[in-house]
């Protein structure tokens, strides 16, 4: 696709992004479609997030999405949020409409339409390892699933207790236990999903729970995507378990921040190869 002078922008920001694998899914989607638009990425420093953000606005760049570590601190510098981005206080995906800047979190809808074909009924409790963004992400997914008790294991266990203060509410029983005890809540849930980066690339030899402690009728998302088969996914096959990896959740958080700029349907298919390609590459330039 030729660049010329209307082009528009869409972009990332955070620190670092080396690793992101955003603007391969989002270019050739782009150019699929044949929507004059193109997707970089900026490695910035927080003394410049202001700047940057007003820079953005000014420039009228159809939208950015913004990574670790700026989902939180993003927040006061823009015009408006959606529900998604309010319940989890965290924005990844930002619009640029009618000179207002509108954050969301897609990761949400991500994780959601990872769970929508699980074979579990999603009535169950789920257990969710780690409590950090994407942590927020997936308790919003669960409960718009209408999941009505989760527990939340987690290394350091105040930050667990701090994600059951906020999102605890009537419809929805939550409790915060320590990533030590997460083998007794295991063996009784229906979901399991990890959300640390316990698993991933260097380290894939780790896992937070064995084939023991996974019940082989739960369904197992692992939100690390580097390798595709983690160890923890592993031992959900060995058990049993229903498995899902990280690729679904990443290409689908892609998808709706893609329909959220353009209001047009990117090509899955394509994200898949593209996506799929891409990690095979990831892989190979860091041996
Ligand atoms: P984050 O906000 O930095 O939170 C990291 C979480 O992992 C915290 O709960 C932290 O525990 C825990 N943790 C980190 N290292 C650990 C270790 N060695 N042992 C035990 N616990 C550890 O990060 P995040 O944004 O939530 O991301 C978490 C993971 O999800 C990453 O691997 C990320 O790549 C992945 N992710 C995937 C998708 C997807 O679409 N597939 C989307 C978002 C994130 P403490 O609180 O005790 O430090």
């Amino acid at each position: 696709m030729e660049i010329n002078s209307e082009t528009r922008l869409c972009c990332l920001i955070g620190h670092p992004v080396k690793h992101s694998i955003s603007p391969q899914l989002h270019n050739s989607a782009f150019k699929h479609l044949g929507l004059n638009i193109v997707y970089l990425s900026f490695d910035i420093e927080s003394r410049y997030l202001r700047r940057v953000v007003e820079g953005l606005k000014s420039l009228n760049v159809v939208g950015f999405n913004v990574t670790i570590p700026y989902k939180v601190a993003i927040i006061k510098l823009l015009d408006v949020l959606d529900s998604t981005a309010k319940e989890t206080r965290a924005v990844n995906t930002v619009v640029l409409k009618n000179n207002e800047l509108i954050g969301y979190n897609t990761d949400v809808e991500g994780i959601k339409r990872s769970l929508l074909d699980s074979r579990n009924t999603l009535d169950g409790r789920a257990l969710i390892i780690g409590a950090g963004g994407a942590a927020r992400a997936a308790v919003v997914a669960l409960k718009n699933l209408g999941i009505k008790e989760i527990v939340i294991a987690n290394r350091r266990i105040w930050r667990a207790a701090a994600l059951v203060r906020i999102f605890k509410m009537n419809d929805l029983e939550m409790k915060s236990v320590s990533l030590a005890e997460v083998g007794r809540y295991s063996r009784t849930s229906s979901i399991i999903i990890n959300a640390t980066p316990i698993g991933m690339w260097p380290r894939q030899d780790e896992t937070p729970l064995s084939s023991n402690d996974i019940p082989g009728n739960s369904t197992v998302l692992d939100l690390v995507y580097n390798p595709l088969k983690t160890k923890l996914l592993e031992e959900a096959e060995k058990a049993g378990a229903e498995t899902i990896n990280g690729l679904k959740p990443l290409i689908e958080q892609a998808v709706k921040s893609f329909e959220l700029w353009t209001g047009l349907h990117p090509p899955r298919d394509i994200l898949w190869r593209v996506a799929e390609e891409a990690l095979k590459k990831w892989g190979r330039d860091e041996d």
